[in-house]
């Protein structure tokens, strides 16, 4: 019996696909094979068609948070704006995170597929709001 990789089920209709890994390099890409039962084959096919496309996109966006940081932690106490930019960082990480839920392949090996994109599009939505009310209270001052 095997346990399914989407919904962590486990149950003798569970198989085995093969498909194309989500390294972000196209040419790096291998095949890996994936446990999953038939109900989810077709919204597990589709999640790893996103995370491929979206791949790099979400490397590049994320990379931008730390250096958002960076940014605002030099402009604070010179410039009024430091403040907006540290929220308006924090809150697009938080929208990053909720439009493109990915999480690194090893993880899926502790929790389902569908229970990790719920948790990072939680947090998302977490860090999302904290932004949102950085902005609206317009803390902290810059
Ligand atoms: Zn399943």
């Amino acid at each position: 019996m095997f346990k399914c990789m989407w919904c962590g089920k486990k149950s003798y209709e569970v198989k085995e696909i093969r498909v194309l890994s989500t390294t972000p390099v196209v040419a790096n890409r291998y095949e890996v094979s994936i446990s999953i039962c038939p109900e989810h084959e077709e919204k597990l096919r589709r999640f790893y068609d996103q995370v491929r496309r979206y791949a790099l996109l979400f490397i590049v966006l994320t990379a931008i948070f730390p250096l958002g940081l960076i940014m605002s932690a030099i402009c604070f106490g010179k410039y009024w704006w430091a403040g907006y930019l540290f929220n308006t960082n924090i809150a697009a990480l938080g929208l990053v995170l909720i439009v493109f839920p990915f999480c690194s392949q090893s993880t899926f090996d502790f929790m389902s597929i569908a229970t990790s994109i719920k948790l990072v599009r939680i947090m998302g939505g977490i860090i999302f709001a904290l932004g949102s009310i950085g902005l609206v209270l317009g803390f902290p001052h810059g």
